[in-house]
């Protein structure tokens, strides 16, 4: 059976337009038909960032789709990387404190979790996810980024999410090279998809360039949505005009299970002439079965460490708070023994004054 993707094109994150545009995507997926009885809305709150910069699911598509699915007990909730700064920070500069306040749904905090276990490729492999999963179905709501691991994030990456904060980070350093860290994503996602009940991704503007915080917003002016995670992200791949093969996670996918057969329906998706992706070699390495065995061997010489440009920083201190082993001063030092290099602190500074440096390996990979 083939998998239906449902294109709407919205470029406005005017009330009106973005209700419009997910009916559209409900009606053609026979959302509407469905009640459910509990759903938890997962929206991307990376960081504590306004709705402008484009690193955050935008409120407007968090409060649309709340309002119009039709479910007895409904919830908004994402566990953002930085541990140290409280979620109610997020909830307020990423605009869905008002989406509670103006839909009377509740925000909910990740703090209980359960364990699963993965079929990773050579091991068996123990997470920790928020609990609600074993009573609520994930109502998936995405934002279309660049990543610095994973080429893309979209709806299977943002999945990832689901596990507490600071595992996530853990997680990072365990799986430090973006193949192991796809290999992951891949065996993370076939664990946890039947806990899924759609994915809709916020593409009205996404992300270019130094994503999955640091890139440039762009107009791309469309919500693709899908009961299928891979299904989806293969349409956002065409949106930004990539193929699977250059996206890890899709590739491994598809060498581990098959690609879905999709079916696009809705509006007519039109790629995007200029869409920036940072060039990166790793995907030729990655198609070569003979280096394959070697790339777990390389992966402990894959090292991208943070540095600070004193001319940009801020003194905001957001790097510090975040960082899961208290490897940043107080003056701002990095403590590189101590440091897992799992950038959180590249992704939480507000100001892009962190950069990152790249090993011999990592430069080859990435
Ligand atoms: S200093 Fe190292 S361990 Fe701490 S947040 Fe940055 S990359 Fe992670
Ligand atoms: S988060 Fe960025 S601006 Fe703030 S202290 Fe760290 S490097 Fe400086």
């Amino acid at each position: 059976m083939k998998e239906k993707v449902i294109v709407a094109r919205c470029e406005s994150y005017e009330k009106s337009a973005v209700e419009k545009a997910i009916n559209k995507i409900f009606i053609l997926s026979d959302i509407s038909n469905n009640h459910l009885d509990k759903v938890l809305f997962k929206p991307n709150m990376l960081s504590a960032r306004p709705p402008e910069d484009g690193v955050t699911t935008h409120p407007a598509i968090v409060e649309a789709t709340v309002r119009l699915l039709r479910s007895s007990k409904k919830i908004i909730g994402d566990s953002p990387a930085n541990i140290n700064k409280t979620v109610e920070l997020y909830w307020e500069k990423c605009g869905y404190k008002n989406v509670s306040e103006n839909t009377g749904v509740p925000l909910v905090k990740f703090s209980n979790s359960i364990m699963i276990e993965l079929a990773m490729p050579d091991k068996k492999e123990e997470v920790p996810v928020v609990e609600y999963i074993k009573e609520y179905k994930v109502f998936n709501l995405p934002k279309l980024k660049t990543h610095g691991l994973t080429v893309i994030t979209a709806a299977l990456k943002n999945l990832y999410g689901l596990i507490p904060g600071f595992h996530k980070s853990v997680l990072h350093s365990k799986f430090i090279s973006p193949y192991e860290f796809s290999e992951f994503l891949v065996s993370y996602y076939q664990a946890i998809k039947s806990c899924v009940f759609f994915n809709l991704v916020d593409a009205i503007i996404s992300m270019e360039g130094e994503g999955p915080s640091a890139g440039n917003p762009i107009h791309t002016d469309y919500l693709i949505g899908g009961s299928n995670a891979v299904a989806v992200d293969m349409v956002c791949c065409s949106l930004i005009g990539l193929k699977v093969e250059d996206v890890p996670y899709l590739k491994i996918y598809k060498e581990r299970y098959g690609l879905p057969e999709i079916e696009i329906i809705g509006d007519t998706l039109i790629s995007v002439k200029k869409f920036h992706i940072p060039e990166r070699k790793s995907n030729k390495i990655f198609s070569s079965k003979i280096l394959k065995p070697f790339l777990h061997l390389l992966a402990k010489y894959f090292k991208a460490i943070p540095l600070i440009d004193h001319t940009i920083c801020k003194k905001c201190y957001a790097c510090r708070e975040v960082c899961p082993v208290k490897a940043i001063s107080q003056n701002l030092k990095f403590n590189r023994k101590k440091c897992i290099n799992c950038l959180c602190c590249f992704e939480a500074c507000p100001y892009k004054a962190i950069k990152i440096k790249k090993s011999f390996i990592a430069k080859l990979f990435t």
